[in-house]
């Protein structure tokens, strides 16, 4: 099954209008090299996003790291997915541990959250991860957060990610082989859950992705590219990662 690659740059809070030039340096190393495969997808803080997302000749796409549950209100300090779509940003981060922990995000917020986004036609990138300690238990944690995912949805509109969250930032990851096997363990989960076509979804891997790490993950029949953190917030490296 031949399914869509990407890897995807979450800058979360960083960056700042000067970060344009990187955008433009990888963009210019897609179009050099002429890159249909893979999709290249960046996240940066709301604050850049109309002003990237508006530059013309992009090779690139843009997209939100969050949205709030429901459209517009009173609701101060939140972005709504309409606003993210009203800026041309084509993609929103969905299930960031970060948002889980910090924010207390549960199943049933994402699922809201999911479901206003993929309203709005704006495709979701839905990430996935057991704790440290929760390794031992990671099948029915995955299993668990699935059910934000609506039964029925285009394969097309939904990315799943899988992050383990100890791998977040601390230069560990799983092996190879564990990773191919819980990329596996997902698409069974997926198969049972969402059914038909789920063998079109795509499977990323995120969690100390590098430039020397990256094409052994990214070469796994069962990994259909990477989410990219603190190695995107730096242009050469994220495109060897694209290379990859
Ligand atoms: C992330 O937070 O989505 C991520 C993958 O971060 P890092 O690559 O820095 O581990």
């Amino acid at each position: 099954m031949k399914r869509v690659k990407y890897v995807i740059a979450n800058w979360k809070m960083n960056g700042n209008l000067a970060s344009l030039s990187l955008v433009r340096h990888i963009n210019n190393h897609l179009r050099k090299n002429e890159v249909k495969s893979p999709k290249v997808i960046i996240c940066p803080p709301f604050t850049l996003l109309g002003t990237f997302a508006a530059v013309k000749s992009m090779n690139l796409t843009f997209g939100a790291q969050n949205i709030h549950k429901l459209d517009h209100g009173a609701y101060t300090g939140e972005i709504s997915s309409s606003m993210v779509k009203d800026v041309k940003a084509k993609y929103v981060i969905i299930g960031h541990s970060e948002r889980r922990s910090y924010q207390n995000e549960d199943v049933n917020e994402l699922r809201e959250k999911i479901l206003i986004a993929l309203n709005q036609k704006l495709k979701v990138i839905f990430c996935i991860g057991e704790t440290h300690d929760q390794i031992k238990k990671r099948k029915s944690i995955l299993q668990n957060q699935l059910k934000s995912l609506p039964k029925n949805f285009s394969h097309k509109n939904i990315i799943v990610a899988y992050e383990p969250v100890w791998a977040i930032g601390t230069g560990l990851t799983p092996t190879i082989s564990e990773i191919d096997k819980i990329h596996s363990n997902i698409r069974n989960m997926l198969t049972k859950y969402v059914g038909k076509n789920s063998d079109k979804i795509s499977i990323l891997y995120g969690g100390s992705v590098n430039s020397k790490n990256a094409s052994e993950i990214l070469y796994l029949k069962n990994v259909d590219g990477a989410l990219v953190g603190g190695a995107s917030l730096n242009a050469r490296e994220f495109c060897k990662i694209i290379d990859s």
